[in-house]
């Protein structure tokens, strides 16, 4: 199965505490290639966001309140076309199993996801940013199909 994604992406942006300053920098760094878009966020992330860049930001909860299984949730419905998630390599995270479950499911919807700063870079200055796109949705019919087999 594809979707096809038009120039207007919905980019969900997160940052683990000691990674915001690094995520807002970039952002207003690349807030005019960010402007067109739909951004999310969990709840600080996106507030800093908001205040620092004066776009737009949906605000979810805080990441450890369960923003990040918002976040996934979403993916999982087709609702997200992108993810910057800078997340902490150094420190352990109190909610750090949401952190793995919303980094699985956007490698199970093959959303493309950046999580440093390099990669953002590559991600927001791609030509797909801006343009449509036939993101493969990888078909888990067959995953569906062998539970209710079993079932
Ligand atoms: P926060 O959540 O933006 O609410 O700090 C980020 C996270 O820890 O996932």
């Amino acid at each position: 199965m594809q979707e096809v994604l038009t120039g207007r992406k919905t980019i969900a942006l997160v940052a683990h505490d000691n990674c915001k300053a690094d995520l807002v920098e970039w952002a207003e760094y690349n807030r005019d290639a960010l402007a067109p878009h739909h951004l999310i966020a969990t709840g600080t992330t996106g507030n800093i966001l908001e205040h620092e860049l004066g776009l737009l930001v949906e605000r979810l909860q805080s990441g450890p309140l369960g923003g990040d299984m918002q976040i996934g949730a979403r993916i999982s419905e087709g609702a997200v076309d992108g993810m910057v998630f800078f997340w902490d390599p150094l420190e352990a995270q109190p909610h750090d199993p949401d952190v793995k479950a919303l980094l699985r499911i956007a490698v199970v919807w093959n959303i493309p996801v950046a999580c440093n700063r390099a990669s953002a870079d590559f991600m927001i200055s791609s030509p797909l940013m801006s343009a449509s796109y036939d993101r493969r949705i990888p078909n888990h019919s067959d995953h569906v199909n062998r539970l209710q087999l079993a079932g």
